[in-house]
């Protein structure tokens, strides 16, 4: 298998890059955000649940978000890799997400970080909220708790990424083609033990 991490804060452009890289190198899309929308929208328990910390901008509890990305590669063992969007976003779900992993035989490749400053990424995701209709895309408030949250717990993955030497910051500014460019170089780059 290979397993890619698209990392980065709010509005960096995880999504719109994810959906290229997996048609890319035929990986298999798991966004964390998308899970849980869809399930907010089928008004599961797991929806209900996850509406409650989402529409402040905050965390959804590790326990929860962890069990919800290992049911899903359960149900998916025979992928080519993954593409992980949105996950992990605390320490405590990058170790757990690296016990999974071992357990299927696999491991994160890269992470791919994109790199944008706060105040293009408020205008994005305010710019989103106008056409896309989540909730929490529309208030500068929980915008901003957003921040904080990644700012205070996801950020320090950085590190804990950049310790295993996995980490690849890519400039998350400009034309999207371009962005696309420099993640598929780094991609290209690496030796592909695994692949
Ligand atoms: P964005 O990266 O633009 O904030 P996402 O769709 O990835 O959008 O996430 C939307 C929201 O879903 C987050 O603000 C958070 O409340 C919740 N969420 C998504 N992924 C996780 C995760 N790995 N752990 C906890 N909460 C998450």
């Amino acid at each position: 298998m290979f397993n890619i991490i698209i990392f980065g804060p709010p509005g960096a452009g995880k999504g719109t890059q994810s959906s290229k890289l997996l048609e890319r190198y035929e990986l298999v899309h798991l966004s964390t955000g998308d899970v849980f929308r869809s399930n907010i929208k089928g008004e599961t328990e797991l929806g209900l649940l996850a509406k409650s910390y989402i529409d402040k901008g905050e965390l959804v509890p590790d326990e929860v978000t962890i069990a919800m990305v290992e049911d899903f590669l359960a149900t998916r063992k025979d992928a080519k890799g993954f593409i992980f969007d949105g996950f992990p976003r605390t320490i405590s779900q990058g170790e757990a997400l690296d016990k999974i992993l071992t357990k299927m035989g696999t491991q994160i490749d890269v992470v791919l970080a994109l790199e944008v400053e706060e105040n293009e990424l408020v205008t994005r995701l305010l710019e989103r909220g106008k056409v896309s209709g989540r909730s929490d895309d529309q208030s500068e408030d929980k915008i901003r708790n957003r921040f904080a949250e990644y700012n205070g717990k996801t950020e320090p993955l950085l590190s804990f990424y950049n310790d295993k030497n996995i980490l690849r910051r890519i400039n998350g500014i400009g034309n999207i083609d371009e962005i696309f460019g420099n993640l598929c170089q780094a991609v290209d780059s690496l030796n592909h033990p695994s692949k």
